[in-house]
């Protein structure tokens, strides 16, 4: 084990500590619009869109042609690759209507969930052979930041030793290769809130993942400075008996974040992992309210479903909804960006699905 720095040059350093920081300035988070063409489908699917490529570009157009005031709460956006190579009707390419509202593009950069063999029904994440070919590419074409996705399952033997080590390990294999190559990493190990476990189980879980996440960081040399944390946020499972007020969830997730996160990293972005709209925002303000624990980062949101629900709904896939669809975006961004500040009133946004439900039973993206 070599105990030298081996950090990414200076200029490098700068250049992805500014990236990360532009991310998570207050009151900004990301749009998670990185579903990939099967999980996309699914979406369509629940508003009897049929999954297309003219289709999924419709509805990406929809969402990047949005008043410039989005951006007033959005900061980065994570793209799937067809996305990123697609354009609006008029032929301006998607990268650059994102560019031009100054939100930063993202790219989803891992190939999917794979079997773990040998474990009980654990997964990695693949991706790795030629992901600083693909970085690369990325960053010339306009990305500044990626994102990839492990998933780790609390049952009554998991997450194992196994699972959380090798989950780890590609995180951080994955997060060096993103910064050599200039793309901030987006680290994201989701605990599913699959099972009937209790508020406290998910904590310790999500604790232990989270320290060996931050141990093989350090093996690997990332610069923490450069790097953002995309976890689940404390909950009980999706089974259990007990339900759990806002500020429990709250101080579960800000202990959770204080004992094993390291200050040097600049912001936390949670994923909304099948909460409701109006749960995900409700929770996110509770955390920024919470004094439970020290808070040296930022901590916003980077949600999917939690940001999407009701565009798609008020959508429906038809063109004279495209301006109904936007408005709920902007609605939602404005409330998770007043949540990511602790500054939210519980009810205040009313969206066509913000209290819809919105978990899928071991979710893949
Ligand atoms: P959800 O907010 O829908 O959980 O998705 C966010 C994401 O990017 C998961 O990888």
């Amino acid at each position: 084990m070599t105990t030298y720095f081996s950090y990414p040059a200076p200029e490098l350093r700068q250049e992805l500590r500014r990236i990360a920081n532009a991310i998570v300035e207050p009151g900004k988070g990301i749009l998670a619009a990185d579903e990939s063409v099967s999980t996309m489908g699914k979406r369509l699917a629940d508003i009897n869109v049929e999954n297309t490529e003219e289709h999924r570009r419709k509805y990406r157009q929809l969402l990047f042609t949005s008043d410039a005031c989005v951006a007033n709460n959005i900061s980065g956006v994570i793209l799937f690759h067809e996305t990123l190579y697609q354009k609006a009707d008029d032929g301006t390419p998607f990268v650059k209507l994102i560019k031009d509202k100054g939100i930063i593009p993202g790219i989803k950069v891992d190939k999917g969930i794979v079997p773990l063999m040998g474990s009980e029904g654990e997964s990695t994440t693949q991706g790795l052979d030629d992901l600083s070919q693909r970085c690369a590419q990325y960053k010339k074409d306009g990305c500044d930041f990626a994102k990839w996705r492990c998933v780790l399952k609390i049952g009554k033997n998991t997450p194992s030793y196994q699972g959380m080590l090798e989950n780890a390990n590609v995180l951080a294999r994955y997060a060096s290769i993103c910064q050599m190559n200039g793309l901030v990493p987006i680290v994201e190990p989701e605990v599913l809130p699959d099972g009937e476990h209790d508020l406290d189980r998910a904590q310790k879980v999500t604790e232990t993942v989270l320290a060996f996440v931050y141990k093989a960081l350090n093996d690997h040399h990332v610069y923490l400075e450069g790097t953002l944390l995309k976890p689940n946020m404390v909950t009980a499972g999706q089974s259990c008996p007990t339900k759990f007020t806002p500020e429990e969830v709250a101080k579960a997730t800000v202990q959770a974040l204080s004992r094993t996160m390291p200050a040097a990293v600049p912001g936390v972005t949670f994923l909304s992992g099948g909460q409701t709209e109006e749960e995900a925002t409700v929770h996110l303000d509770a955390i920024n309210r919470c004094t439970d624990a020290k808070k040296p980062w930022a901590l916003t949101f980077s949600y999917g479903r939690a940001l999407q629900a009701s565009v798609l709904r008020a959508w429906g896939g038809k063109d004279e909804n495209v301006k109904a669809g936007q408005e709920e975006l902007i609605k939602r961004a404005k409330a998770n960006g007043e949540a990511s500040q602790g500054k939210y009133t519980r009810g205040s946004c009313q969206g066509f699905a913000a209290a819809a439900d919105l978990f899928v039973k071991d979710h893949v993206y």
